[in-house]
């Protein structure tokens, strides 16, 4: 679903992504961990077209996107703060994503209902997102993604506003949701569970550079220097 190649961003003097390679199949999840600030949003913004690298290439399905606009890649994006539109209701937040790709009203308004049934939110169509808890907006956000039916789902701590128990509902409904839907999945979390529960693989990043890549367990059983052990140990 997504190939990245030898990916560089710099911002002024901070080198925020440093060469970054890396490749997320079709149905599965791949976790991007490291420390604030590392390049993990960057990274993000970088496939879903919200910045331009200084170097490297992005393909998503095998279709180089370096250079196409965010609405044709072809990606649904959860950004961390979920952005919400404030003046916009639920139903047409996750329902403007489909708008700008040119969905004809009524079928957005369908695929965006069925969207929020899958995050557990039917019935709130109609608030806006100052009427949400914070935990509802975040899953408004997810809702929003899935309801692209894009083939690749890039979500940037999907989860980090909510409370243990939903968090802990919400990856087991994930779960099942991945492998029902067949897309890729590019998953930053801070949270190890759920980088465990959800990722086959796990890629991590220091100071914008990838610095081990493997299956999840396997990461987690020999992280592969030190500072990886430290990393992952001072989480566990
Ligand atoms: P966190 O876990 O805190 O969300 P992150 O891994 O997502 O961190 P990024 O947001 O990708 O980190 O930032 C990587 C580096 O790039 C940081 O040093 C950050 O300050 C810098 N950076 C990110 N976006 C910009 C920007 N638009 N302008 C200047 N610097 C930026
Ligand atoms: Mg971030």
């Amino acid at each position: 679903a997504l190939t990245l190649s030898g990916l560089h961003k710099a911002f002024g003097t901070v080198q925020a992504v440093q060469n970054v390679s890396l490749t997320v199949a079709r149905g599965e999840t791949v976790a991007l961990l490291g420390p604030s600030g590392c390049g993990k949003s960057t990274v993000l913004r970088l496939v879903a077209g919200l910045e331009r690298p200084d170097a490297g290439t992005v393909a998503v399905g095998g279709r180089d996107v370096t250079r196409q606009p965010p609405e044709t890649r072809g990606v649904g994006l959860v950004f961390q703060d979920y952005a919400l539109f404030p003046h916009l209701s639920v139903l047409d937040n996750v329902a403007y994503g489909l708008r700008v790709r040119g969905v004809a009203r009524a079928a957005a308004q369908a695929q965006a209902r069925e969207a929020l049934a899958l995050v557990d939110l039917t019935g709130l169509d109609g608030r806006r997102p100052a009427q949400l808890s914070g935990g509802q907006a975040q899953r408004v956000a997810l809702a929003r993604a899935l309801a692209t039916r894009s083939p690749l789902l890039l979500l940037d701590e999907p989860m980090s506003n909510l409370d243990e128990r939903l968090r802990s509902d919400l990856r087991a409904g994930l779960r099942g949701l991945f492998a029902r839907i067949d897309a890729g999945v590019l998953l930053v979390t801070h949270d190890q569970r759920e980088a465990r529960a959800l990722a086959g693989r796990v890629v991590i990043l220091r100071a914008g550079a990838l610095v081990q890549a493997g299956p999840t367990e396997t990461v987690f059983a020999q992280p592969a220097t030190a500072w990886v052990a430290a990393f992952l140990g001072e989480r566990n």
